[in-house]
């Protein structure tokens, strides 16, 4: 994958994420204004209340998520403008194509994410 490829796919796959972010963040609003409702006629439908909370549990994992990849994204196109980009930053070797076209913002080769990934759990993550 050249650079070009590279910056084209991260920037196609954050416009993607954005969309989604918008779109639970849209989604949250109604589930807000829904419960708000909600609240008013709680007594009558508490199951539904509960619903509504579970809903807005959802959403907001969701937006986390979406702001994590776009993190991860800005941090690659970032890693494309510096000429990094499909390098690991733990051992500086590239990373295989097979696994950028996997994981476009992949930090690491597959061994050393398996480190920091065990790392990660060590420390109660
Ligand atoms: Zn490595």
């Amino acid at each position: 994958m050249n650079t070009e490829e590279a910056r084209t796919r991260l920037l196609t796959e954050r416009a993607r994420i954005e969309e989604l972010r918008h779109a639970a963040n849209r989604l949250t609003a109604d589930h807000q204004e829904a419960a708000e409702r909600e609240l008013s006629s709680a007594e009558q439908h508490p199951a539904e209340l509960a619903s509504e909370t579970i809903g807005l549990e959802i959403d907001h994992s969701v937006l986390q998520h979406a702001e994590l990849e776009l993190a991860e994204l800005e941090a690659a196109v970032k890693r494309v403008d510096g000429g990094v980009y499909g390098r690991c930053e733990a051992c500086g070797e590239p990373i295989s194509e097979a696994r950028l076209e996997a994981i476009p913002t992949a930090r690491f080769c597959i061994v050393d994410q398996a480190k920091q990934d065990k790392n990660g759990r060590r420390n109660g993550h």
